[in-house]
C-alpha cells in the first residue's frame, strides 16, 4: 500500500526544504499584485517550516512566459512575502541558474529564498527530468503545497520527486487539506450527498457526472449545461447553449440515474434573455415555455426553490460550475441564491473551481463553507476520479509512521 505523507509526518528539523507553491497570482497593468490570497495560504507550510529551524526554497510559475520575460517576474510576489512575514526574503535572479545555486548554498536557518518563475525554464512544462534533477539539487527535502498545478506533470511537480527517497518528500498543508475534501469526501461522504453541477458545457463535465452517478444521491444540474439534458427530455430551448452532439450521453446519464435510484434535478424555470448581453430584454419562463430564439443565462427563482428544497436534507454537498452566466450580474442571481442555500445547510459544504470560488466570494458566503478547492482544472479532474500526477508522485509505500 502506499500514501501520501503529510508534512507533519516527515522529519523536516534544520532542514533545506524545497516548497513548490502556487504563487499564479493576478497582476494589473503596473504589476501589482491584485490578489493575494493564493500567497497568503502558502504561508502555514512555510511558517512550519521555519518553525521547524529550516531553511526555505520556493518556487512557483506565474502566467504563460514564453522564455525569460520581466513582466513574469516573482519579484512583486518576494516583495509581498516580505511584507506578509516582516522578514527579508531572498530572491534569485534564475531558477537552477548560478545565482539560484549560489543563494540556495548559502541559506542559513530561518532565510527564506523565492527562485525566479519556473517557466523561465522551458524544461518545466515539459516534465525535463534535467531540470528536476537540478531544482532536487538545492535542497534535501520537497514538499509540494501547489494543487493548482498539480494535475499538470511538469518538473517541479512531478519529475521532482523522483530526486528525493521517500522520507523527503510529502504534501504541505494546503495540498493535504484538498486531498482530504476533494478526494476522501467522494470516497466515504456522509450521506445524503448531493452534487451541484454547474457550467457552460456538458461535455466538459461529463467525466465528472459519470463518475459522481454511483456515489451521489442526489445531483442537480444547472448552468448551461442544464440545456442539453433539457433538450434530451424533449423541451424547445431556444438559443440556449445546446451540445447536440451529447443528446444521446445526456439520455444515458438520466437513464443511469434513474437505475442507480440518483434523484436527477433539472431547473423548472430559467431566466430568458433576447440577447447574450447585459442590456438585453429578460423573462422568467417555466422550461416548457422558453420563447423561439430566446436564451436562458440562468435559472430561474422557481428553480432555485427545487434545488433549495433538494438540499434542505444533504450531509455533503459538492458544489462545481456556477448556475448561470453569473459574470454578467443580471444573470448572477440564480447562483448567488444557489450559494446561499449550500452556505446554509448542515452539511459538509465542498466549493470547486475557480468560477464557483468567486460565485462564493462575490455571495459572501466563503466563510460559511467547510472548504473551497483552490484549483480550477486540478479540483475538477479530482471529481473525475483521476489521481494528478502531481499527487501520485508523492506516493510513498507505506510505513508503520505513515497515516
Ligand atoms: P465551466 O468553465 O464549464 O465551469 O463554465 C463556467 C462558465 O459557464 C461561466 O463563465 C458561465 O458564464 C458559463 N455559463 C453558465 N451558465 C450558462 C448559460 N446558461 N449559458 C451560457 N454559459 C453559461
Amino acid at each position: 500500500m502506499s500514501s501520501v505523507k503529510s508534512i507533519r509526518d516527515i522529519d523536516i528539523s534544520g532542514k533545506k526544504i524545497f516548497i513548490r507553491c502556487d504563487f499564479n497570482v493576478p497582476m494589473d497593468e503596473f504589476l501589482n499584485i491584485t490578489d493575494d490570497r493564493r500567497i497568503r495560504s502558502a504561508i502555514p507550510t512555510i511558517k512550519y517550516c521555519l518553525d521547524n529551524n529550516c531553511s526555505v526554497i520556493l518556487a512557483s510559475h506565474l502566467g504563460r512566459p514564453k522564455g525569460i520575460d520581466g513582466k513574469f517576474s516573482l519579484k512583486p510576489v518576494a516583495k509581498r512575502l516580505s511584507r506578509l512575514f516582516d522578514r527579508d526574503v531572498i530572491m534569485a535572479s534564475d531558477v537552477v541558474g548560478q545565482d539560484a545555486k549560489t543563494k540556495a548554498a548559502n541559506l542559513k536557518i530561518g532565510d527564506v529564498l523565492l527562485l525566479e518563475n519556473l517557466r523561465f525554464e522551458n524544461g518545466e512544462t515539459k516534465n525535463d527530468e534535467n531540470l528536476a534533477k537540478e531544482l532536487a539539487s538545492l535542497a534535501d527535502i520537497y514538499i509540494n503545497d501547489a494543487f493548482g498545478v498539480c494535475h499538470r506533470a511538469h518538473s517541479s511537480v512531478e519529475a521532482i520527486a523522483r530526486f528525493f527517497p521517500d522520507s523527503a518528500k510529502a504534501a504541505g498543508f494546503l495540498l493535504q487539506k484538498e486531498i482530504e475534501f476533494s478526494q476522501n469526501l467522494l470516497k466515504k461522504p456522509t450521506r445524503p450527498f448531493v452534487a451541484v453541477v454547474g457550467g457552460s458545457k456538458v461535455s466538459g463535465k461529463l467525466q465528472a457526472l459519470n463518475n459522481l452517478l454511483p456515489r451521489v444521491d442526489k445531483i442537480i444540474v444547472g448552468g448551461g449545461m442544464a440545456f442539453t439534458f433539457l433538450k434530451a427530455r424533449g423541451y424547445d430551448v431556444g438559443n440556449s447553449l445546446v451540445e447536440d452532439d451529447l443528446i444521446e450521453e445526456a439520455n444515458k446519464i438520466i437513464q443511469k440515474a434513474k437505475e442507480l435510484k440518483v434523484k436527477f434535478y433539472l431547473p423548472v424555470d430559467i431566466l430568458a434573455a433576447q440577447t447574450f448581453s447585459a442590456d438585453s430584454a429578460v423573462k422568467f419562463v417555466t422550461t416548457q415555455e422558453i420563447p423561439g430564439g430566446w436564451i436562458g443565462l440562468d435559472i430561474g427563482p422557481a428553480s432555485v426553490k427545487v434545488f433549495k428544497e433538494a438540499l434542505s436534507d444533504a450531509q455533503t454537498i459538492l458544489w462545481n460550475g456556477p448556475m448561470g452566466v453569473f459574470e454578467i450580474d443580471k444573470f448572477s442571481k440564480g447562483s448567488i441564491k444557489i450559494s446561499h442555500a449550500i452556505a446554509e445547510a448542515h452539511a459538509t459544504t465542498v466549493v470547486g473551481g475557480g468560477d464557483t470560488a468567486d460565485v462564493v466570494n462575490r455571495a459572501g458566503d466563503a466563510d460559511e463553507m467547510t472548504f473551497i478547492s483552490t484549483g480550477g482544472g486540478a479540483s475538477l479532474e479530482l471529481i473525475e476520479g483521476k489521481e494528478l500526477p502531481g499527487v501520485k508522485a508523492l506516493r510513498v509505500k507505506d510505513d508503520d509512521s505513515s497515516s
